[in-house]
């Protein structure tokens, strides 16, 4: 693909909503997926037991992977358990397996519990150009692990009753996290996903995100597509199952977007707006 800027450090960007189903993981790799096709290194850092990041790229994560667990519980390197993506060149993945459903109990009682993740990120010697943490659908350690390690939050908010409800937690959780452990974090991206132009509904709640998130919400939205929801079960992205489809041009725009911002302009305005 066509090349994108190349960031002067490695952003690291958390994908979290405490929310399941309003499209983080599908967004992870396929915005992984984009960055990485128009020719960056990418990272897609799976911090979600159920492994579904991994399994959208099409990478084994049995229980006897070497995986982000050993990473985080046991202090192994990141590079021993990255694997590089097939059929896409520059992406790689750190999978996720069962086991890490018991890191959050696990990490409670280990020394530097909420920066172990940061610590196995800056450890890692091969070159970057995005990293990408998947988060479980809670603010448990394991997401706090991500918001110490990254510094930029991208929440995608699926257009539906509802959209709004929960975000407040999260974004006091964020700034608690700036607060205390990483002054550099911030809210720099929201994502309106599975949009349906032809609702009424999808219309207002993107208007609604839009007037509370003026700065940090992305032109695109990724409209609602069958493509982007079966290219998993055939260990696919979007970009590789259906290249040319509305789902796999939507997420190379946004990638795009995201790509050709300044990593702090969202930061630069100050606080995030009230909200929850
Ligand atoms: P989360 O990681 O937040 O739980 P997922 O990314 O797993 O959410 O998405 C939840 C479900 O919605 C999945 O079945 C996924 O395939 C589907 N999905 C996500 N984005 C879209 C989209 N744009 N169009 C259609 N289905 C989608
Ligand atoms: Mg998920």
């Amino acid at each position: 693909g066509e090349g994108l800027p190349r960031p002067a450090a490695t952003r690291v960007i958390v994908v979290a909503n405490q929310k399941g189903g309003v499209g983080k993981t599908t967004t992870t790799v396929n915005l992984a997926a984009s960055l990485a096709m128009h020719g960056l290194r990418v990272l897609v850092i799976d911090l979600d037991p159920q492994g579904n990041a991994s399994t959208a790229l099409g990478i084994d994560h049995h229980a006897e992977v070497p995986s982000i667990y050993d990473v985080l519980v046991e202090g192994k390197p990141l590079a021993d358990v990255v694997q590089p993506v097939v059929d896409v060149e520059g992406l790689f993945c750190c999978p996720a397996t069962i086991d890490l459903a018991g890191a959050e109990i696990e990490l409670v009682s280990l020394v530097a519990r909420e920066s172990r993740l940061q610590r196995a990120i800056a450890a890692y010697e091969q070159p970057l150009d995005y990293v990408l943490i998947d988060c479980p659908p809670s603010l448990g350690l394991l997401t706090v692990n991500a918001l110490v390690a990254g510094q930029e939050v991208l929440i995608p908010i699926q257009c539906e009753y509802y959209a709004l409800e929960g975000l407040g937690q999260l974004l006091r959780n964020v700034e608690l996290v700036r607060a205390h452990l990483n002054p550099v974090l911030h809210v720099s991206t929201i994502l309106l996903t599975m949009y349906d132009a032809r609702t009424r509904l999808a219309a207002q709640v993107a208007e609604e995100v839009r007037t509370h998130f003026e700065n940090e919400v992305l032109r695109t939205a990724i409209p609602r597509s069958v493509r982007i929801s079966e290219a998993p079960s055939y260990g696919q992205t979007v970009l590789t199952y259906d290249p040319g489809s509305a789902g796999a041009l939507s997420y190379l725009e946004a990638a795009r977007e995201l790509a050709l911002r300044a990593a702090g302009g969202a930061a630069a305005q100050g606080g995030q707006p009230g909200y929850g």
